[in-house]
């Protein structure tokens, strides 16, 4: 399951466009990944300036 630091995301929607199911959205400025779409791949974790994407291990 990977999840946003918000304290580290800066919105800039990189991520955004680059996630292969959408399951990233930005809802009142607060980057949000949907976890029913969230396949795991891990692009955003490499694409993101701000190390904000990060696995969360269950
Ligand atoms: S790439 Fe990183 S800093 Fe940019 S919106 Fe995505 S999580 Fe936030
Ligand atoms: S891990 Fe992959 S599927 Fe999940 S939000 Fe990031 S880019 Fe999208």
């Amino acid at each position: 399951m990977v999840k946003i630091d918000s304290n580290k995301c800066t919105g800039c929607g990189g991520c955004i466009d680059l996630c292969p199911v959408i399951a990233i959205s930005m809802i009142n400025d607060v980057l949000t990944i949907n976890d029913d779409l969230c396949t795991g791949c891990s692009i955003c974790i490499k694409v993101c300036p701000m190390s904000a994407p990060y696995e969360e291990k269950e």
